[in-house]
């Protein structure tokens, strides 16, 4: 499904620029530092084709990706930077609602959560916006080699618990690992399912 047929098409920073809704789409969307850009990179069998290091400068772009000619991969910009300028803020805030909302193509969106921490309230604000946009998201544990296979019930206890207040949460929570594969070619098929 993934592996060698993936390309970068191209950054987008404003709707104007979105590449035709012509093929159905599924996004990825994390705080900065959640391990997306390592998670597409597993996920697609390449290495380096997500950025690896971020800057608030850099990721203001929602980045397209194509998948052959089937569909397309969609890489939402990190949120939760510490110093990112209010500006700035207000300006992803405005794209990622109004893409979120207004893209027919769009299936599904998939919101990464570091195992280690759980939902916070930085998650909760992109979480509602995705009620209000009527998009299904699921939610992507991300570096579970990081955490005790015994603190998996507690994390997976809080993430479902915060997830009973959104209506557009899908109940499956995937687990992840880049480092150790974990979870991947499940993530893959669920894709798959989709596209
Ligand atoms: P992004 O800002 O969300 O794109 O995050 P990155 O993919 O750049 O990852 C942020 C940091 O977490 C990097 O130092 C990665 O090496 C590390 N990281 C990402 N995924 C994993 C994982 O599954 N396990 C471990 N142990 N570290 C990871």
């Amino acid at each position: 499904l993934f592996a060698g047929e993936t390309e970068f098409l191209k950054g987008v920073v404003a709707m104007s620029g979105l590449p035709p809704a012509d093929r159905i789409e599924v996004c990825f969307a994390g705080r900065s530092n959640v391990g997306k850009s390592s998670l597409i990179n597993a996920l697609t069998g390449r290495k380096g084709l997500a950025r690896a290091s971020n800057t608030p400068g850099r990721t203001q772009e929602i980045n397209f990706f194509t998948v052959g000619t089937s569909h397309y991969l969609v890489d939402l910009p990190g949120y939760g930077y510490a110093n990112a300028p209010v500006a700035i803020v207000a300006k992803w805030q405005k794209l990622l609602k109004q893409y979120l909302s207004g893209r027919q193509t769009l299936r599904r969106a998939f919101v990464l959560i570091d195992a280690r921490h759980g939902i916070k309230p930085v998650d909760e604000e992109i979480l509602s916006l995705m009620d209000s946009s009527a998009l299904t998201f699921q939610v992507v544990l991300t570096k579970t080699d990081k955490i005790k296979t015994s603190e998996r019930e507690a994390v997976l206890a809080q993430v479902r618990a915060a997830l009973v207040k959104h209506p557009a949460a899908f109940p499956e929570i995937v687990l992840t690992s880049s480092e150790k594969g974990e979870g991947i070619a499940t993530l893959r098929a669920i894709i798959a399912t989709l596209v």
